[in-house]
């Protein structure tokens, strides 16, 4: 499979936030969201074997604990991908996986733990989620929708209350984009929907989400890579 990096870190999204995580991101992706902070992953990067992306996970994190399988989309890589969670989980790793939405995950094994987008209007991306995907998820799963201002809070809400998904998943995830510029930076002034109103509205409107901040780009500088 194409490998675009593999590194250990702490998990910056979802409830598995501030965990450590060995992050296994594949090349490749066939959508272009507008606030994508993962463009460096759409080319290059090297082949590697099941083996070997194995061999590396193990050297990093020896001792299990968590493995996020993400991208760009690792789902186009499925044939590869789904016997890598496997043998993971085989080996007692806790695997998430992080994806558009836009493939299908019915094959993706029970045990992974799947954070699945829903692409909201300003992404560029709507209407690319795959609605038998509904079908897939399981208790232990998260959405996200990334929000960048009202609209998508609204599209986002609306998504969440017709579909019914309040209670079937483990978290629904509202996060702010990030300015994809923002360098050096470390506050939450570079995030596109400012997190203090974007939690006015799901206060005003008990909407069943949390709202989850990227972590890590408040930790570390957010155009950094391997972090
Ligand atoms: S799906 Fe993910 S990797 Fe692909 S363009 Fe959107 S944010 Fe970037």
């Amino acid at each position: 499979m194409q490998i675009s990096e593999i590194y250990k870190s702490l998990q910056g999204e979802s409830t598995y936030a501030g965990l450590a995580c060995v992050f296994v991101r594949l090349t490749g992706c066939n959508l272009r969201c507008s606030w994508c902070d993962s463009e460096f992953s759409f080319y290059g990067g090297k082949k590697m074997t099941v083996q070997e992306v194995l061999e590396e996970v193990a050297r990093l994190s020896p001792s299990g604990g968590f493995v996020e399988i993400t991208g760009g989309e690792p789902m186009l890589q499925e044939r590869e991908v789904i016997p890598l969670m496997e043998q993971l989980l085989d080996a007692d790793y806790t695997v998430l996986l992080e994806t558009s939405g836009e493939r299908v995950l019915s094959r993706v094994p029970k045990a992974v733990v799947k954070i699945v987008d829903v692409k909201c209007p300003h992404s560029g991306e709507a209407d690319t989620f795959a609605m038998e995907n509904l079908q897939a998820i399981r208790p232990h799963d998260e959405l996200k929708f990334v929000l960048t201002d009202r609209a998508d809070y609204e599209f986002a809400c609306s998504f969440v209350v017709s579909n019914h998904l309040a209670g079937r998943v483990n978290a629904i995830l509202f996060s702010p984009a990030f300015e994809k510029t923002a360098s050096g930076a470390r506050d939450t002034s570079h995030c596109q929907l400012d997190p203090q109103q974007l939690a006015q509205w799901i206060l005003e409107d008990n909407i069943p989400a949390r709202l989850s901040l990227q972590i890590h780009k408040l930790i570390w500088d957010p155009a950094a890579k391997g972090v």
